[in-house]
């Protein structure tokens, strides 16, 4: 049967329920459900509703004339126009309501989390869908209309503008929400000012003796949780690197391995938050994911209170700036910096930067899926992505969320980090004193990686159109404040002579950075300026000499920067010229500035002053960023310098070219680390569960860095409390051959069924995953088992990793981020599937470091060895996450190695199978692993017997 369609106008009248105003529909009186039609579309089908109480199933091209006539209630437009084939799909997306009636406040982004959310009953199942969004629809405008509302202050003035914009919500919401009696304040008059506080004292040198260290792990577990023996031996150790340092330039270093449900996290909480008792110092720790930060932050309130009596803060969560939501980019795309879309993302930001804990937009309580809605880049527009910030000259700088956060957690006993923040920081943090000094790595095994970034140089044509937005400011007439370096030190620029010529003479070398359109001139064979010819050369260099083979794949491309002709030479140094023409009159300008604060001129007032404190910083890290692009260049055409790895890179997606360059590594990043992070501190933990190699530490000391300072770190392993012979098995699947996507689709569909869901599907290509989803999502989905899958579906990683851990029917696929990134214990998660053995990608980066690990013991092959079990035992990791998990870890690969089996915790059943055998012990009920005989299957292979050649 198909649907009567009825344009939303005369179902509206025929209700009686709505007038409507400049097109769009206002409510006259409340009532629930709302009574417009809806659609759903999910990957078993598509069902409208309509305004009056109608459910029907409806093909795509109906559902889209549909949509394409009336506005329609959805869920998530992105997603559904993702599942209807028609990207220009817009609506009334109960999301965007649900984000103006409670920012901040947490919803998985699916029929069943919007019931939760809503204290709704879940939909039964698709064809339900509709009837529930016209309920949450409704039950949100009820929420807006009655007294109880938490979040009304400031609805009523967001309403107006939003109203301005023609948002399509405004008209239901038009009514509900009475002015307020007093005028509301403005967002940026009403947020609360960070106050200075004093600088802290350095802390006091403690001894802490084992007794005190397990008493306060015991204080934080409870006297009635069970003591774990491996907890306590682990904390012990932990304690080590809060000892007194003993020599200058020498912290402690402690490598501790706690495989899972150690209980590492209050095992580290316990000294650490003992030593800052004692001392008054804090401790920084530092995550790779932002699960973890998330997880920190709960842990630690057994450890610390919320507030301190005074109301600050002693635990801070701190992320790099660009995680932050900048009021004055805020400001601006309120007051016409952004349109259309974009601008009512502005208005939804401002109701929840009103409302949020700490302003953090990535990853902390702005819901992650709201950005997706937009589709555009509008949520990072609204962070300082680009070092802009003018600091104390901006007329936010006291209520900024980034400032707030910097000074509280120089007031802090514990801040949580990330791993690049702390090197950064470290690197060119703007205040040294605020430099941690006990640092605790939890996902330690990610320090080598991040490292790497973060003491990478990169010259590349979007880095270098960013320095000279920065330098000139924007070409074209822009909507931004963007502004370029003569208008940001006006004052300077017409009031001192050395400072005016200083900045005069850095606008002009700028001209010969790259500028708009660089890619397509270059694309086009006419390059303009020294830099762009350069990238010319590069690009030519690169598409003569690859041989990856990306070229028909559509991936990025790359060439060693080796052996390259003179006119390649030429180029460079002609670039060479050009960045040092601007790095000279940038160093003689920062020196400019230093004199002005130093003896300040009457010109200079307070604002001034604080204009310059703010634009130092920026310019010397600018200065540094210029100064790693000449050594990277005057390195080309000579004697390679064997500290680095250099090479000429095109970056491209989907066979588009987005950005070209060329690129400097360490060879190990671990020195610039150990440098930079280990030489100033006192005491560092690096932790993980997959710190060392099967037994060998010799890796994990190697990438701690120690050794380039002279340490010899303490060593801990601890293993885990888990069963794993009787809560996992691992299933290494003979049958499924390499490269063949029909069979791969086939056998990740059979899997899943099996299991009944709760699958999380782990790809090395992003080409394979898509072709997988496709082939089989519509059949899970009519099977009730809904699958969703990264770089397919418009919906960010944690969003989706939320969707998963919400619905046990549901699996998820995905790459690198999900392995070990996913934090799902119980149900949710019971199968990991990996589609191959995780290889390293054979880069230039890769080979020149498995070559100079070839001339050690072992070689090459021991080399990606240790990287493929690292990967291996991440993954594993992500399924047994509490003593009551049960699940199988199944690698789909017809010539496993058995050296590679030592990946797997100890005592884990490991089997050769068919898919079919695999099939029959995935259904098994999982109470009854381990499987024993009966099964008429193949008894588990010993590691031992596994390990030996085949
Ligand atoms: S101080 Fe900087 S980051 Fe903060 S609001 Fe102002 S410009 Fe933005």
């Amino acid at each position: 049967m198909t649907l009567p369609r009825l344009p939303v106008k005369r179902m509206a009248e025929r209700s009686a329920l709505f007038t409507f105003r400049s097109g769009i529909p206002i409510l006259r009186e409340a009532m629930s459900p709302l009574a417009l039609p809806a659609l759903h579309a999910s990957h078993a089908g598509t069902w409208m509703r309509t305004g009056d109480g109608l459910t029907h199933s409806v093909g795509k091209g109906e559902a889209v004339t549909a949509v394409a006539d009336t506005p329609l209630l959805l869920l998530n437009a992105p997603l559904v126009a993702t599942r209807l084939g028609y990207p220009d799909l817009s609506g009334l997306d109960v999301l965007e309501l649900f984000a103006f009636v409670h920012p901040a406040r947490f919803v998985v982004p699916t029929p069943k989390g919007l019931a939760h959310a809503l204290d709704l009953a879940e939909p039964e199942d698709d064809s339900h869908v509709p009837r529930l969004l016209q309920e949450a629809a409704g039950a949100l405008l009820a929420t807006c209309g009655g007294p109880q509302w938490q979040e009304r202050e400031g609805a009523w003035s967001a309403l107006q503008s939003l109203t301005r914009l023609r948002w399509p919500w405004s008209g239901p919401l038009t009514g509900r929400i009475p002015r307020p009696e007093r005028a509301e304040r403005w967002l940026f008059s009403k947020l609360p000012e960070w106050e200075e506080a004093a600088e802290l004292p350095q802390p006091r040198q403690v001894e802490m003796d084992q007794e005190s260290t397990l008493a306060r792990l015991a204080q934080l577990t409870g006297t009635t949780a069970e003591q774990r023996a491996g907890q306590r031996d682990y904390a012990a150790q932990a304690a080590n690197a809060f000892s007194p340092r003993r020599k200058s330039g020498q912290p402690h270093v402690v490598l501790a391995q706690a495989g899972t449900g150690t209980g590492k996290t209050l095992g580290y909480l316990a000294p650490a938050s003992l030593w800052s008792e004692l001392s008054g110092g804090t401790v920084w720790v530092s995550t790779f994911t932002k699960a973890l930060q998330r997880q920190l932050r709960q842990e630690s309130r057994r450890a610390w209170p919320e507030r301190r009596p005074d109301g600050s803060q002693p635990v801070v969560v701190r992320k790099g700036r660009e995680n932050y939501v900048c009021l004055l980019n805020l400001e601006d795309a309120l007051q016409g910096g952004f349109a259309g879309r974009a601008a009512i993302l502005a208005h939804l930001v401002a109701r929840w930067a009103a409302y949020t804990r700490d302003g953090d937009m990535i990853g902390g309580d702005l819901p992650g899926w709201l950005g997706t809605l937009f589709r555009k880049r509008g949520i990072a527009a609204l962070t300082d992505q680009r070092g802009e910030c003018v600091y104390a000259g901006c007329p936010h700088y006291r209520k900024c969320f980034i400032e707030r956060a910097a000074r509280a957690s120089a007031q802090a006993d514990l801040v949580i980090g990330n791993h690049a923040l702390v090197m950064v920081n470290a690197a060119r943090g703007r205040d040294h004193a605020a430099r941690p000094t006990r640092i605790v790595f939890d996902e330690g095994h990610h320090v080598f990686d991040a490292a790497d970034t973060t003491f990478a140089a990169a010259l590349t044509g979007a880095e270098a159109i960013e320095l000279r937005r920065w330098v000139i400011g924007p070409e074209k007439a822009s909507r931004g404040r963007r502004r370029g370096l003569a208008a940001r030190l006006a004052d300077v620029a017409s009031y001192d002579e050395a400072g005016g010529r200083a900045v005069a003479a850095a606008r002009d070398a700028a001209e010969a950075l790259p500028a708009d359109g660089w890619l397509q001139r270059i694309g086009e064979g006419a390059p303009f300026g020294p830099l762009e010819e350069l990238l010319g050369e590069v690009r030519a260099t690169v598409y003569a000499r690859d041989e990856s083979g990306g070229t028909e794949a559509g991936y990025g491309l790359e060439t060693e920067a080796a052996g390259l002709e003179g006119a390649f030479v030429e180029h460079a140094q002609a670039a060479r010229s050009a960045l040092a023409e601007l790095r000279q009159p940038l160093i003689r300008l920062g020196t400019r500035l230093e004199a002005l604060l130093e003896e300040p001129p009457d010109w200079l007032d307070a604002q001034g002053r604080q204009r310059i404190e703010g634009a130092r910083h920026s310019l010397s890290w600018r200065v540094d960023l210029l100064a790693a692009w000449e050594a990277l260049l005057e390195r080309l055409g000579g004697p390679a310098d064997p500290e680095f790895v250099d090479w000429l890179a095109i970056d491209r997606s989907e066979a588009r070219e987005f950005d070209i360059g060329i690129h400097r590594r360490w060879l190990d990043p671990m020195k610039p680390f150990a440098r930079t992070v280990l030489e100033p501190a006192h005491g560092v933990v690096m932790t993980s569960a997959t710190l060392k190699d099967a037994d060998d530490w010799t890796k994990a000391i190697a990438r701690s860095g120690a050794a380039h300072i002279g340490v010899a770190p303490l060593l801990s392993a601890h293993d885990s409390p888990f069963d794993y012979a009787g809560q996992a098995e691992v299933l290494i699947v003979t049958d499924v051959p390499r490269g063949d996507i029909p069979a791969l689709a086939g056998a990740y569909g059979r899997l899943i069924e099996a299991s009944g869901g709760g699958v999380l599907g782990l790809f090395t290509a992003i080409r394979r995953l898509r072709a997988v989803h496709g082939r089989i999502a519509d059949r899970l989905a009519r099977g009730g088992l809904p699958l969703y899958a990264q770089h397919v579906d418009p919906i960010d990683t944690g969003t989706l990793v939320d969707i998963f851990r919400d619905d046990p029917a549901a699996s998820l696929l995905g790459t690198d981020a999900l392995r070990d990134g996913v934090d799902v214990p119980g149900r949710s998660l019971r199968l990991v599937v990996m589609e191959q053995v995780p290889w390293p990608r054979p880069t230039i980066l890769h080979r020149a470091r498995r070559l100079a690990a070839g001339g050690e013991k072992g070689g090459a092959q021991l080399f990606d060895d240790s990287i493929i079990r690292a990967r291996l035992a991440q993954a594993f990791g992500r399924l047994i996450r509490s003593k009551e998990d049960r699940g199988h870890f199944i690698v789909l690969s017809s010539a496993f190695p058995s050296r590679l089996l030592t990946a797997f915790p100890p005592g884990t059943p490991i089997r050769r199978v068919t898919l079919d055998e695999a099939l029959e012990r995935v259904a098994l009920p999982s109470a009854t692993l381990p499987p024993g005989a009966g099964h008429g299957l193949e008894a588990p292979i010993s590691i031992e017997d596994a390990a030996r050649p085949a």
